[in-house]
């Protein structure tokens, strides 16, 4: 029972696959892209293709960019020796949005997990030991999940006697956050990672 000619049906199963449209969501965006032909679909259209063609790994970092040197390994006001070293590039984002960081970044592609059988040759790491070289700081900012923190350990491991400093992000009370609102490990990573005031 196809309610819309096929090519359009193609085109809102292809946009069921975002993260965060199922086939209704999707139904609508496609609906609306068809409405507005001429100011969103036609330039979104362009613009998707321009970028599918232009996308590529940053050869430095692993960050995504439309050129070979991302716009943060190419600022040389970023060369603060400090890289910090996330799972995936929406972490690095993440932390650009926070606007706290003025370092590098060092792009994993994933963490270690022996359930799925992601070791270390599939991972960005032999390149981040080589890159530690030059670094005074390497910053872990790893999800606080197992295979985050497994990835963690892993790496500190790696980098002992390259004469790095090996950092962690804090873990613990949220900005904003209750304390009656804490499970019990995020109270306890808070109150070993207490500091003087
Ligand atoms: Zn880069």
């Amino acid at each position: 029972m196809a309610e819309a000619p096929r090519d359009i049906e193609a085109l809102i199963d292809l946009m069921a696959r975002l993260p965060g449209l199922g086939p209704r969501s999707a139904r609508r965006a496609v609906l609306l892209l068809l409405k507005k032909r001429e100011q969103v679909m036609v330039p979104l259209a362009q613009t998707m293709a321009q970028v599918a063609l232009s996308v590529r790994d940053c050869v430095q970092c692993g960050n995504i960019g439309t050129t070979d040197l991302c716009p943060i390994c190419s600022d040389p006001r970023r060369a603060t020796g400090e890289i910090c070293v996330v799972e995936d590039v929406a972490d690095l984002w993440a932390m650009e949005r926070g606007a706290a960081f003025k370092g590098r970044y060092h792009v994993l592609g994933g963490t270690l997990s022996a359930l799925d059988a992601v070791g270390p040759d599939e991972l960005r790491l032999p390149a981040l030991v080589e890159r530690a070289r030059e670094a005074t700081e390497v910053i872990l900012a790893l999800n606080a999940t197992v295979d985050g923190q497994t990835t963690a350990h892993y790496i500190a491991d790696a980098l002992t006697g390259t004469g790095v400093t090996v950092t962690m992000l804090a873990q613990g009370v949220p900005i904003g956050g209750e304390l009656d609102y804490l499970d019990d490990g995020t109270i306890g990573a808070a109150l070993r990672a207490r500091r003087p005031m």
